[in-house]
């Protein structure tokens, strides 16, 4: 009889997305005609930017003769890519060789697929509040899992606790959904601690491109001594509207060892047995990315949705909510009104001013009594859920 893997009975329903579907749906259906302000969606609403446009337009060209169409890319990723990318960090003074750089489709993929990498004896250690897919991914292989809880107290980013043992260690920053973002004490307490502990750090770094303090840390790489202790997962999604297009790249060192066994080398072997690696049209559509013209473009796509954030941090600030995120991230994490749960708030705000947010709890226990704001949505729309929520909440 074949034996299968029963660990997906262990997880939990994906209830969150299902719940605030289901809800918004019923609430349709009685209310027709009402619009909805819909700030819980984590994708993006601005189109790719002209230069990636041009890019995938050319490329798309090139497949059509026979001369300069290509077939199989490498599985790693097109040089030029892995090129662009390589020096994309090497503008903010991390060195990485051409080799280190992945690419990939996207962070989710990989978030899932790095796991390969490690034994299921091994303990993975998830902060909370977390993007829900840290969990289920160690679910799905029945690895342990230590929950550790963050709460206002740290600002969400909470220090290495020394007695803890665990080998695989989340870091998301900027966070999704609390918007908190490392700065470079205490990522390096996350560092040398994985440094002594023997752990590897699974940096998720998809919102990097939405810090604007200087002083805060885009990649793990600028930490000394992260080298021999992390590997970083990026995106492309909300950097650039690949959410749909879907690239993003893995940073694994040449010198992270860990077992007697070099991870580089495993990852590499890994990707050239598991992927033929992403289309061509789509790392021509990437590369765009990373020229002037196109940072430059994405720039201006991405200061939209940082007014978005504006828009909603003003109504906070003037309502005195407490919250954290939004200025260095696209999320914004705020503190539910009085004793009110996540999810009291969000019927709450869709019955009376139409808004839709994301719950706190959805993402780990203790989000209970916070309330997710994504950025992402319609410039109008914000400024009208901004309005409303402030005509609903002054005096709460
Ligand atoms: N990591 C975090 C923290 C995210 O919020 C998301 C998407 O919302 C992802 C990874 C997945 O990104 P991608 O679209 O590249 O799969």
């Amino acid at each position: 009889m074949i034996s299968i893997n029963k660990h997906y009975a262990d997880l939990k329903d994906s209830y969150l997305f299902y719940n605030i579907g289901q809800k918004v749906k019923a609430y349709q259906e009685e209310n027709p005609d009402a619009h909805l302000y819909r700030m819980g969606i984590g994708d993006v609403s601005l189109p790719l930017c002209d230069a990636v446009i041009e890019a995938l337009h050319g490329a798309v060209e090139e497949q059509a003769a026979k001369e300069s169409f290509h077939g199989y890319m490498p599985e790693c990723g097109a040089p030029f890519l892995r090129e662009a990318i390589a020096g994309y960090y090497g503008e903010r003074g991390i060195v990485l060789s051409l080799e280190e750089v992945f690419v990939s489709s996207g962070a989710s993929d990989e978030l899932g697929d790095i796991l390969d990498l490690f034994d299921r004896e091994s303990t993975a250690l998830v902060i909370e509040p977390a993007y829900p897919a840290y969990v289920d991914a160690n679910v799905m292989v029945g690895r342990n899992i230590i929950h550790l809880a963050s709460g206002r107290e740290n600002g969400f980013l909470p220090d290495p606790d020394e007695g803890i043992a665990a080998d695989i260690l989340y870091i998301c920053s900027p966070n999704n959904p609390t918007g908190a973002v490392f700065d470079r004490k205490k990522l390096q307490a996350w560092v040398d601690y994985a440094n002594r502990k023997g752990a590897v750090i699974l940096f998720d770094a998809a919102y990097e491109a939405f810090i604007e303090d200087p002083a805060l840390p885009h990649s793990i790489f600028e930490l000394e001594g992260a080298r021999t202790c992390a590997i970083e997962i990026c995106s492309l999604s909300k950097t650039a509207g690949f959410t749909g297009t879907r690239l993003g790249y893995t940073v694994v060192p040449t010198e992270l060892e860990r077992d007697g066994m070099n991870l580089h080398d495993m990852w590499v072997r890994n990707r050239t047995t598991k992927t033929n690696g992403v289309s061509y049209i789509i790392q021509k559509g990437g590369a765009a990315i990373f020229t002037s013209e196109g940072q430059r473009q994405i720039r201006e796509n991405i200061q939209v949705y940082k007014n978005n954030a504006k828009v909603l941090m003003e109504a906070l600030d003037s309502l005195g909510i407490w919250y954290c995120g939004g200025k260095n991230a696209p999320y914004i994490w705020m503190k539910c009104p009085g004793e009110m749960t996540s999810w009291e708030f969000f019927d709450y705000l869709l019955r009376e001013i139409q808004v839709v947010g994301t719950p706190g709890e959805g993402f780990g226990a203790c989000g209970e009594g916070y309330f997710r704001l994504s950025t992402f949505g319609d410039p109008q729309d914000t400024i009208e859920a901004a309005k409303r929520l402030t005509a609903l909440l002054a005096g709460k």
